[in-house]
């Protein structure tokens, strides 16, 4: 980063292409899969432009390709895309949006899968929430322009996975009703559940993914929207330009910084390692079942939750004001252990999650050492919420 700031701090993408910036969307294509051969990287400074970035390419993708009536957005509840209008208003967050409601253009959006509350009650669940997708298309009315999603639920839900058939089928319902797939990877993407990608998991094909965090892993500010060819060649096909940008695209310093990071992903098998490790952690975290208010313990790779309830047997949530999470979490930190707390998790205002999320760095040593504090932390703050 320093040999880049010598060499050049900044310019303009509206004029000029620097060598970092075009390795960097070479290395960020590879990294994503065959499914993005062709594709274009755009390079933003963090994950909400990036999501604003990646609902302007939809709405632009549509219009290009003479679908101009194609301007709506299909979303899920208890989602979090980002703090910017246009993100906030495809999210599901209570807490981050609900003041700024009347000030938001909001549109329909479907339940997101979630097994331990499972509206349908587990029974054939991921036709079930699929369905509420497909329904959703149909009375859109042919104004779909796109899909937003995280794969697998970052904070406000908690490490929250699909049921597995379920994103193929709603991957599927998009194609049919020419709807683009938007995957906002901005927290699992980057081998944080054990794979590049979480959508891997699943061998789901997005149209667009959207990225942040873990690209330059916070040695730099650095956001990015992953574009498939599909939606490339619209553009530069019709139009050629992309009618948006920000003056810090592509930054030179934080596209050497992702680089490097990239390199270190690449090169010490973190992705691997995110696996291996998160076996490990999984494991540890089970047996923390023993403790009485630990309702569900959920995740992939390196991305887990907790979620904590009153009673474990009705999955009653405590009462909002007992601010169980947060004071979870100070425990938790008292003892050395960094976790992120979340209310609202059971309806929005309910419910009660801590996040755990190590870096692929961690030792086993260091996960047995940090899950038998926070056992302590547990214990400590449910016998006194
Ligand atoms: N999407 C998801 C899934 C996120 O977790 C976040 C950040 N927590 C964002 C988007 C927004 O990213 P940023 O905070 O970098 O703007």
């Amino acid at each position: 980063m320093r040999a880049q700031l010598d060499k050049l701090e900044f310019a303009h993408t509206t004029q000029f292409h620097t060598d970092p910036a075009l390795a960097l969307a070479e290395e960020v294509l590879r990294f994503a899969g065959p499914h993005f051969t062709g594709g274009a990287v755009f390079f933003t400074s963090g994950g909400s432009e990036a999501i604003e970035s990646a609902l302007k390419l939809a709405r632009q993708y549509q219009v290009e390709i003479g679908q101009a009536k194609r301007h709506r957005i299909l979303s899920r509840k208890q989602a979090y895309h980002g703090a910017t209008f246009g993100a906030m208003a495809v999210s599901g967050n209570r807490q981050r949006r609900d003041m700024y409601l009347p000030m938001l253009r909001t549109d329909l959006q479907v339940n997101t899968p979630y097994c331990y509350r499972c509206e349908y009650g587990c029974s054939d669940c991921a036709a079930q929430y699929a369905k509420e997708v497909d329904a959703v298309f149909d009375s859109m009315d042919n104004e779909a322009a796109a899909m937003i999603l995280e794969p697998i639920s970052g904070a406000t839900l908690g490490a929250v996975a699909p049921p597995d058939a379920y994103l193929s089928q709603v991957a599927q319902a998009c194609s049919q009703r020419g709807a683009l797939l938007i995957a906002d990877e901005v927290m699992t993407g980057f081998g944080r559940t054990g794979t590049n990608f979480a959508v891997d998991h699943w061998s789901i094909a997005p149209d667009i993914m959207v990225v942040g965090k873990g690209i330059a892993s916070g040695y730099a500010p650095l956001g990015a929207v992953i574009a498939s060819a599909r939606v490339v060649d619209a553009i530069a096909n019709g139009t050629g330009t992309l009618i948006h940008g920000f003056t810090y695209n592509s930054h030179p310093v934080s596209m050497t910084a992702a680089l490097a990071v990239l390199h270190e992903i690449n090169n010490q098998n973190l992705v691997r390692q995110a696996t291996s490790l998160g076996a490990t952690l999984r494991n540890e975290l089970k047996r923390l079942n023993d403790c009485e208010s630990v309702g569900d313990i959920r995740g992939r790779g390196l991305l887990w939750a907790i979620e904590f309830v009153a009673d474990r047997r009705t999955k009653r949530p405590f009462p909002r004001e007992v601010t169980l999470a947060p004071k979870l979490a100070a425990a938790s930190a008292k003892r050395g252990v960094m976790v992120y707390p979340m209310q609202g998790c059971a309806d929005g205002t309910l419910g009660d999650h801590i996040l755990v999320a190590p870096p692929a760095v961690i030792t086993e040593a260091e996960i047995q050492h940090a899950v038998e504090e926070l056992r302590e932390a547990i214990r400590e703050t449910e016998h006194n919420p």
